[in-house]
């Protein structure tokens, strides 16, 4: 019912050309995967001229954040409809690092969502906890708190189009990641909350799993009942891994 949905994120790694010749070398490696949504999120500069390597393939575009306004004096800021003009299809908002780095709070993130779904770009809104608050029993309160902020923007008709996607903090990066077991408990109640927040599109908006996603893990992730894809980082920077992250995800060797 859900088709599985993988997207790379690649922060601030790759030049507009470097973007190209991945695509070059990757698009081959999945076109025979047909079951499985794809994107790629790169740094701005990139966008336009990988937004034109993979025009003619189901491989999208998107982007790793936007801000909410339309336009004006917002030096250093992109906005959605800027992202509509270079053909994104996706924009990730509430990363960690935007969050922890950048100090954005579940309201900005809630403003960027709308914002990316009144101009037809579709959300990946993050969500996670930190290894503190997991240590202190917090995970389930955390994520909680987070969608309730991050998502209260949404209109309930457009619900189903979103992307939500747990990452927990400490897994990031880091070579961590959470069982296939312990991801599942917290996209259970996820799910749940959604079924709160959206009542019958909660059971169609695809949950994303991320942090240290791999060729090696993502199949028996993506085998819990509610772990609907990946949002991947370091293993999305080469072609052939990335590649087999897609190929495996959609059920091939
Ligand atoms: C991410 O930052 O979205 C991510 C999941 O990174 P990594 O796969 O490198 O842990």
């Amino acid at each position: 019912m859900r088709r599985p949905f993988i997207a790379a994120n690649w922060k601030m790694h790759k030049s507009p050309l470097e973007a190209e010749s991945f695509a070059a070398a990757f698009l081959p490696l999945v076109e025979k995967v047909t079951s499985v949504d794809v994107a790629i999120a790169p740094p701005f500069p990139a966008l336009e001229r990988l937004g034109r390597a993979l025009a003619r393939s189901p491989v999208a575009l998107a982007a790793q954040n936007v801000n909410a306004e339309e336009q004006g004096a917002f030096t250093g800021e992109v906005a959605p409809g800027m992202l509509v003009a270079v053909g994104c299809r996706y924009a990730i908002v509430g990363h960690s690092e935007r969050r922890t780095l950048y100090a954005e709070s579940d309201a900005m993130v809630a403003a960027k969502a709308a914002a990316l779904l009144a101009h037809d770009v579709l959300p990946i809104v993050c969500v996670g906890e930190s290894l503190e608050q997991r240590e202190a029993d917090r995970t389930l309160q955390v994520i909680e708190t987070q969608l309730a902020g991050s998502l209260a923007s949404i209109p309930k008709e457009r619900a189903a189009e979103i992307v939500v996607a747990y990452e927990p903090i400490w897994a990031i990066g880091t070579g961590k990641t959470a069982t296939p077991e312990m991801a599942q408990e917290v996209h259970a109640m996820i799910r749940e909350r959604l079924g709160d927040l959206f009542g019958a599109a909660g059971a169609e908006i695809r949950i994303q799993y991320g942090g240290s996603v791999k060729p090696d893990n993502v199949a028996e992730l993506m085998s819990q009942t509610d772990i609907d894809g990946a949002l991947v980082g370091g293993a999305s920077l080469e072609p052939e891994s990335f590649a087999q992250i897609v190929n495996r995800a959609g059920g091939s060797a």
